[in-house]
């Protein structure tokens, strides 16, 4: 089964397994709820692709439990994704969680246990980034990497994309994970103002609740309104002022936990 997150390297790795004739048994979009409308089509796009050469569609699976997004949970909690908080229980929640559950009750994966098998999870992880192609194997699950098998790397994987005729699939995460660069907030701001509108709603909820002691913002130690309403009057004045003050806002954290819809461990982890 393929961890399928309509970035980049899961969609080369699924063009590239296409090409080569590889069998893929099921494939699988786990949805926070969060991601862009272009991700969404570009899904539903690339599933028609793939079924028209004769692969699975893409299934795309939510979290169990109560019926909410990662977004109205959140809200509801008054909080920020974990992120923010240097943990990863945001990935594992929606993303990770719902794959197994969802192995959990597919017949394949119930007779491959049966029999005292392994289910095969393959991940995009590239050449670029070893070090996460390091999921221990569990009871149910083996990993495969076929992107670092093939020694791709990111430029790789847009070549093949490009050779199969697909268009270039847009970033994907949350359009409020707490691991975007500040240029990527820009784009959000220019291209989806109503999602970034959301994005700083939860920031500001979970501030208004007191919930901000040991972090600044969405960002960790970037609060995405001050920068925001930095930008807003930078550009109002000067916008050479916003360029040069770009420096006085941190690096986000590294999202490590969400890779092209994958997880860099597979370790369970409280909220
Ligand atoms: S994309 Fe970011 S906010 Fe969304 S689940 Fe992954 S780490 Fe959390």
């Amino acid at each position: 089964m393929v961890s399928y997150g309509a970035g980049t390297n899961s969609t080369a790795l699924l063009v590239e397994m296409v090409r080569r004739g590889e069998p893929v048994d099921a494939i699988l979009f786990a949805d926070t709820g969060g991601e862009r409308p272009g991700t969404y089509a570009y899904a539903e796009m690339f599933s028609a692709w793939l079924v028209a050469r004769g692969y699975p569609a893409i299934i795309k699976i939510k979290k169990g439990g109560i019926p909410e997004t990662l977004e109205q949970n959140c809200l509801r909690n008054a909080t920020l994704p974990s992120l923010a908080f240097g943990r990863k229980a945001c990935s594992h929640k929606y993303k990770i969680e719902p794959q197994d559950k969802w192995a959990n009750n597919w017949p394949p994966a119930r007779a491959a246990w049966t029999a005292g098998q392994k289910v095969v999870k393959l991940i995009g992880y590239d050449i670029d980034e070893p070090h996460r192609a390091a999921i221990p194997e569990s009871e149910k699950f083996v990993y495969r990497y076929p992107l670092l098998e093939w020694g791709w790397g990111r430029d790789e994987c847009v070549r093949a994309i490009a050779a199969a005729g697909l268009p270039q699939p847009g970033k994907s995460s949350c359009f409020f994970c707490p691991s975007m660069t500040k240029g990527e907030i820009l784009q959000l701001r220019k291209e989806h103002p109503d999602l970034l509108i959301r994005a700083l709603n939860i920031e500001s909820t979970a501030k208004e609740a007191g919930n901000l002691q040991t972090v600044n913002g969405l960002g960790r130690r970037l609060n995405w309104g001050e920068f925001i309403e930095l930008v807003d009057e930078a550009e109002a004045n000067d916008p050479t002022a916003f360029f040069l003050r770009q420096q006085d806002f941190p690096n986000p954290p590294q999202c490590g936990a969400c890779y092209d819809g994958a997880s860099d461990d597979d370790e369970q982890e409280a909220a």
